[in-house]
């Protein structure tokens, strides 16, 4: 029987509808290629002059929590799925991933600059944490309604700053609006009763309260065709222990995690942005910018672990607009939250381990100059049949546009 990346597009997707995990009509929403509707196109983007697909692959099989999932990435690099897929694999090796996720809160500052009398600022607004809520609860009170809102306030004095922090539940959004509009409510109060407007009253992309993924391994599961598990699994360590000390390995490590969780927060209709200053706030917040990821060995296995926030929401932002959003939502089993926060830490770590695998072992440039030779057909200028000809041409030799441009003149005479 053929593997899922053997059979023809048409036919992964029905293959998705034969096992339950797509419905017809998503069938024929994946396969028509229609572009968005001109009127979501236009809301979504001002000045809007056209529209700009992206594949989307499917990572699957990623075990996580005791449940499998499949999981769209949308982006432009070649790899990134095949090695999710890969990671995802090995992972299931050691009976998926683990992953505990913190309540999902969102955080606001306003913040107030050159008060006269700084320190009684701080403690008028300690006093008054009562009718600060009730100005949020009446800044959005859907959100109350829904179970959220603003659950605590912090002051703080820093220099010559006050700094009110306002973390809000914003339940199944990610919740910039929301709190947004809480805190510019709560801004306007403060400054009422400061006789000074704030400086800025808005929400902060950073939060310490990271979903954290692990993963036990057998190193057997690791093992390349050139090296047995054992030893790749200690050069996988090492890689690790390197990462916590050089910020130029961290960087490129994160890189790697980001990878697959950038592609599916996209996939998702999420706002990556937010997703990615989060992460690298987060692998910053010891002062020093440190990996994501690490992993050990012991007792001939090999452990792994992520710690990332992840700002995401299942509703509201351009989540409802896009509808291959939702669809990817429903392909994942995602119906929370917390759900797609748990998938995309598992997503990071297999992603890692599948990159930081290759880089002890065959290199990264194997798989990639492999898949690479597909886009390099295409920037050459082939099309139809060519592509798949040229590409396979291209596997042994020099992957150059120069070379390509060559053969599929070759090809054409
Ligand atoms: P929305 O402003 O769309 O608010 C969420 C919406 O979802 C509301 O309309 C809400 O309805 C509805 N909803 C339905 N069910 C639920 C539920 N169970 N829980 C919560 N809401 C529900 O989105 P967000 O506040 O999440 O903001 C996200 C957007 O903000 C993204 O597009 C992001 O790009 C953007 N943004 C990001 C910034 C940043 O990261 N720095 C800054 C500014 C904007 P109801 O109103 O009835 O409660």
């Amino acid at each position: 029987m053929r593997k899922f990346y053997q059979l023809t597009r048409a036919e992964r997707v029905q293959a998705l509808v034969d096992a339950g995990l797509l419905s017809t009509a998503d069938a024929h929403l994946l396969l028509a290629d229609a572009p968005l509707p001109q009127a979501t196109a236009e809301h979504l983007t001002e000045n809007q002059i056209g529209q700009f697909p992206l594949p989307m692959g499917l990572v699957r099989g990623l075990r996580v929590n005791g449940l499998t999932h499949d999981v769209a990435l949308v982006g432009e690099e070649p790899s990134v799925v095949a090695a999710a897929n890969n990671g995802a694999r090995m992972a299931r090796a050691g009976g998926g991933v683990t992953v505990q996720v913190p309540p999902h809160r969102v955080a606001a500052e306003v913040v107030f600059a050159d008060l006269a009398e700084p320190e009684a600022a701080v403690r008028l607004i300690e006093a008054q944490v009562a009718d600060i809520k009730a100005a949020a609860a009446a800044a959005h009170p859907s959100i109350v309604r829904r179970g959220g809102g603003l659950q605590a306030v912090h002051v703080q004095q820093r220099q010559q700053f006050v700094k009110v922090t306002l973390v809000v539940d914003p339940q199944q959004a990610m919740g910039a609006n929301i709190v947004n509009t809480i805190a510019e409510r709560v801004g306007r109060l403060l400054g009422s009763w400061l006789h000074q407007p704030p400086l800025i009253s808005i929400l902060s992309n950073y939060s310490d309260d990271a979903v954290i993924a692990t993963v036990a391994i057998p190193v057997n599961a690791v093992a390349t065709r050139h090296a047995d598990g054992a030893t790749v699994a200690r050069l996988i360590a090492r890689t690790s222990d390197f990462a916590m000390i050089d910020i130029d390995r961290a960087t490129t490590n994160n890189k790697g995690v980001m990878n697959g969780i950038a592609a599916a927060t996209i996939a998702l209709g999420n706002d990556y942005r937010a997703v990615e200053a989060g992460a690298h706030a987060y692998a910053a917040r010891s002062g020093r910018y440190l990996p994501l990821t690490q992993w050990r060995v012991a007792d001939d296995t090999l452990h792994g672990k992520i710690a990332v926030p992840l700002q995401l929401g299942v509703v509201g932002g351009a989540v409802g607009a896009l509808h291959r959003a939702g669809l990817a939502q429903r392909l994942a089993g995602i119906k929370t939250v917390a759900d797609a926060q748990a998938l995309l830490a598992a997503l990071g770590l297999v992603q890692n381990l599948a990159a930081v695998r290759a880089l002890v072992g065959p290199g990264i440039q194997a798989g990639h100059m492999h898949l690479q030779a597909g886009a390099l057909a295409v920037a050459a200028g082939a099309t139809g049949d060519e592509v798949a000809r040229l590409t396979q041409q291209l596997q042994a030799g020099d992957k150059t546009l120069a070379r390509a441009q060559h053969l599929l003149a070759l090809m054409r005479q």
